[in-house]
């Protein structure tokens, strides 16, 4: 386990005043984190198994099948259809097939859909009595809002869907911990998510190619969240003014977000959610491994936090990076005095 220094471990001869103690409260964790590799968090600190995303749950724990007569009553359900001709049966054999089958398949708990889902199958899905998570690697469906039937869904991923018209229907889904949406259009109004009080975990992804197209249109509807521990918007477009809705966002304890902030915004942002782990609240990453720096040929190369800011490469560029960290650590501190000066309302 990691041994976060205890908080109140500050040492000091004289009795620092409340505002001095805050600040340097906040250095101590700051000054762990700097040494300590961000992926050792993940590995070590994950508040359970981070369900589609980090454990890698998009891969499923049964071999996947492609026709109902290949189940064997197991409660983890991968199915797959040809789509093309196999042994002579067509595509729509298969899909005929499950779409009879899966509304009487009680034993099932999670089901992963390996293929483009149609309309057709998801309305047999949306009638399996004790489905609690769904994965849905891509789909051509316009609507989802037969999904509401699944009262018991825990757990959903839904993957490149370009026509579904609006997620309106999630809204419903109370028992709704952990949702994924990966290229999903309709993902950018937030709206739906106002009723999802109690979502542990949320993950946006846009499109890495295109994510101008994918602008989120407002966080304040994240704002009711208070459950939510995990949050990651990834390859989206953000507006900065958007940044202080998730200061309340207090049970908050992983936090992704595209690198698009000033090291003002992201510092204010770390002042009022000191516990989260964040990799924009270090003043640079770990070296990037698919990367290689042009003068040395290392592995060296790290993305400092902050819009604009270059890759650099620890082994050429030491005396950049080490200023890039003074500059942020002293608009840190300057945030975290300022702020603790400010007389109370
Ligand atoms: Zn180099």
């Amino acid at each position: 386990m990691l041994n976060i220094p205890a908080k109140n471990q500050i040492t000091s001869n004289k009795s620092p005043d409340n505002n001095e103690l805050k600040v340097h409260k906040r250095l101590n964790l700051r000054q762990f984190e700097e040494i300590t590799p961000f992926n050792t968090y993940f590995q070590e600190e994950k508040p359970w198994p981070g369900y589609w995303g980090f454990s890698s749950n998009h891969i499923p724990s049964t071999s996947t099948i492609n026709h109902p007569l290949q189940y064997n009553q197991t409660e983890n359900l991968s199915i797959s259809i040809p789509t093309h001709s196999k042994s002579g049966i067509e595509y729509s054999s298969f899909s005929d097939a499950w779409c009879k089958q899966l509304p009487h398949l009680s034993t099932v708990r999670t089901l992963w859909v390996q293929t483009s889902l149609s309309q057709d199958l998801f309305f047999s899905i949306c009638k399996m009595p004790h489905l609690e998570k769904l994965y849905i690697q891509s789909s051509s469906l316009r609507s989802i809002s037969a999904i509401v039937s699944l009262k018991h869904l825990t757990h959903l991923f839904l993957g490149h869907s370009p026509n579904i018209e609006n997620l309106d229907s999630l809204y419903f889904l109370n028992s709704l911990r952990w949702l994924h949406l990966q290229s999903v259009p309709a993902a950018t109004n937030l709206s739906f998510l106002e009723h999802l009080s109690r979502l542990k975990g949320l993950e946006i992804f846009g499109c890495p190619q295109n994510s101008d197209q994918y602008q989120l249109s407002s966080l304040f509807s994240l704002s009711n969240l208070f459950h939510l521990e995990w949050l990651t918007l990834e390859d989206v477009s953000l507006s900065r003014k958007e940044l202080p809705a998730l200061y309340s966002l207090k049970g908050l304890k992983y936090l992704y977000l595209p690198n698009k902030f000033s090291l003002k915004e992201v510092a204010l942002l770390e002042y009022h959610l000191p516990k989260v782990r964040c990799e924009l609240f270090r003043p640079i990453s770990n070296p990037i491994s698919e990367q290689s720096c042009t003068q040395c040929k290392r592995h060296s190369l790290v993305r400092l936090n902050g819009r604009g800011m270059p890759l650099l490469c620890l082994n050429c560029h030491p005396e950049l990076i080490a200023k890039h960290k003074k500059l942020y650590e002293t608009i840190l501190t300057k945030i975290n005095r300022l702020i603790a000066n400010k007389p109370k309302d």
